[in-house]
C-alpha cells in the first residue's frame, strides 16, 4: 500500500467531530453537518470557508440558511486571536498567539524567495529541559490540540496573504510527546490545508519508541533529529532526557525509520564554541552516521539569556563542515532566521507581556 493511499484509508475513518471544528476532514465535516440536519454537501461547504476562505466566525457562512448560521455562530471553529506580532528585519515574523485558555504560544512565520515556512509550536512550553533552549527554561503548561496546531498555518497564511509552502514542527514543545495531536495535524495540513507530506518535517529530540512508532505511519514527510553530539556522555550533559535513552538505541531508531519509509532522516546539531564543534566531535560524528542515508543540518547557537554558551566564529563552523564533507556525510549549515525577534531556533519561550 502506498503512503498517500494508507493516508487516505485513516482519513475513511471518520471519527465523531467535537468541536473546535479546524483539522477537521470533508468527510468528517459532512457527517458534522448531517448530525445538525442539514444536507452533506453544506459539509463541503463548511471546509471552504474554513480552510480556504479562513472564516473566523461560522455565523460568517453567507451561502447558509439565516437561521443556520445563528445557531452556529456559538460553535466554535478553534481561532486562536494574535497577542503579538514581532517582525525582524530578515522579514520573519513571530507571533505570540493566545489560545482559548488564554496560554500563549509562539508560532513564526519565515518567507524565503517563493517559500512561506511556518514553525509551529506542538505544546506550550516544554519539558525537556535541553540546557541551551530557551522554551525548556520556561517549563511545561500541555499538550495542544489538533485544532491549535492548524490553526497556526492558517493564521500565518492570511497574515502574510501568500501560501504557506512548508510546515518545520520546530516551535515550541516537543512533538513526539503529542505524538497523536501531532499525527492528526499531519493529515490536516496535507488534505484540508493542500501542504505536500514532503513539506511538512517533524523535529525531534529523540522519545524511545515514538520514531519506531512513527514509521509504522508510512508517512512522506521529513523527520529531523535533535543529535547535537557524537557520543552519550555529551549529549546527556546537553540534553537530559538523553540519559534512559542512550545514542545508539536513538540511532538504531532512526536507522529502522529510514528502512520503513525509505525517507532520509536529518540531523539537527547546534554548534556550541568549545563544547560539541571541535574538529574530534566532527570526525566521531561522521562514524555515527557511517552508511546512514542522512543529512546533516549544523545550527550555530542562538544566544539565551540563561546560559553562556557561545556561538562558533565562521571558520570554525566551515572546519566542522569540511571535516563531514570529507568524510562523506551530506551537510548543511542553517543559519537561524529571525534572530532580532528572539523568533530564532531555541529562542521561543513563554512570555505573557
Ligand atoms: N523538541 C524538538 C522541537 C524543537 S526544534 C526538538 O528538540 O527537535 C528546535 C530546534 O532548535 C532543535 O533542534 C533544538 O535543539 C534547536 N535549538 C534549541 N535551542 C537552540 C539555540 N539556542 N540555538 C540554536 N538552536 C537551538
Amino acid at each position: 500500500m502506498s503512503a498517500t493511499s494508507l493516508i487516505s484509508s485513516v482519513d475513511s475513518r471518520t471519527s465523531e467531530i467535537i468541536p473546535p471544528l479546524l483539522g477537521a476532514s470533508v468527510a468528517e465535516l459532512s457527517a458534522w453537518v448531517q448530525q445538525q440536519g442539514q444536507p452533506a454537501y453544506r459539509g463541503k461547504q463548511l471546509h471552504e470557508w474554513i480552510y480556504q476562505k479562513g472564516v473566523r466566525s461560522l455565523g460568517d457562512i453567507s451561502v447558509f440558511p439565516k437561521q443556520w448560521r445563528a445557531e452556529l455562530a456559538e460553535i466554535p471553529i478553534g481561532r486562536s486571536t494574535i497577542h503579538h506580532r514581532a517582525v525582524a528585519p530578515d522579514g520573519t515574523i513571530k507571533y505570540l498567539l493566545q489560545l482559548k485558555d488564554g496560554q500563549i504560544i509562539e508560532t513564526v512565520g519565515i518567507p524565503t524567495d517563493k517559500r512561506l515556512t511556518v514553525c509551529v509550536s506542538t505544546q506550550v512550553g516544554c519539558p525537556m529541559a535541553c540546557d541551551f533552549c530557551a522554551t525548556g527554561k520556561g517549563g511545561y503548561q500541555r499538550n495542544l490540540a489538533r485544532y491549535e496546531i492548524v490553526d497556526q498555518v492558517l493564521t500565518v497564511q492570511q497574515d502574510f496573504q501568500q501560501r504557506v509552502s512548508h510546515v518545520v514542527f520546530m516551535g515550541m514543545g516537543e512533538p513526539l510527546l503529542n505524538t497523536e495531536n501531532v499525527l492528526a495535524a499531519l493529515k490536516s495540513l496535507n488534505q484540508d490545508v493542500g501542504i505536500g507530506q514532503r513539506s511538512l518535517t517533524v523535529s525531534t529530540v529523540g522519545i524511545r519508541d515514538r520514531i519506531r512508532q512513527l514509521a509504522q505511519h508510512h508517512l512522506q514527510i521529513t523527520l529531523a533529529v535533535s543529535l547535537h553530539a557524537p557520543n552519550q556522555a555529551l549529549r546527556e550533559q546537553l540534553i537530559p532526557s538523553a540519559r534512559p535513552y542512550p545514542l545508539e538505541d536513538l540511532l538504531a531508531e532512526c536507522r529502522e525509520y529510514v528502512e520503513i519509509t525509505g525517507r532520509r532522516v536529518s540531523f539537527e546539531y547546534v554548534l556550541l564554541a568549545g563544547v560539541n564543534d571541535l574538529p574530534e566531535h566532527a570526525l566521531e560524528l561522521a562514524k555515527c552516521l557511517r552508511g546512514f542515508q542522512s543529512h546533516v543540518n549544523l545550527i550555530p547557537y542562538n544566544p539565551i539569556a540563561e546560559v553562556d554558551y557561545k556561538r562558533p566564529n565562521r571558520d570554525r563552523i566551515q572546519a566542522f563542515v569540511n571535516i563531514l564533507k570529507q568524510q562523506q556525510i551530506a551537510v548543511s549549515v542553517r543559519y537561524s532566521r529571525g534572530l532580532e525577534a528572539d523568533a530564532a531556533c531555541g529562542q521561543l519561550r513563554i512570555n505573557k507581556n
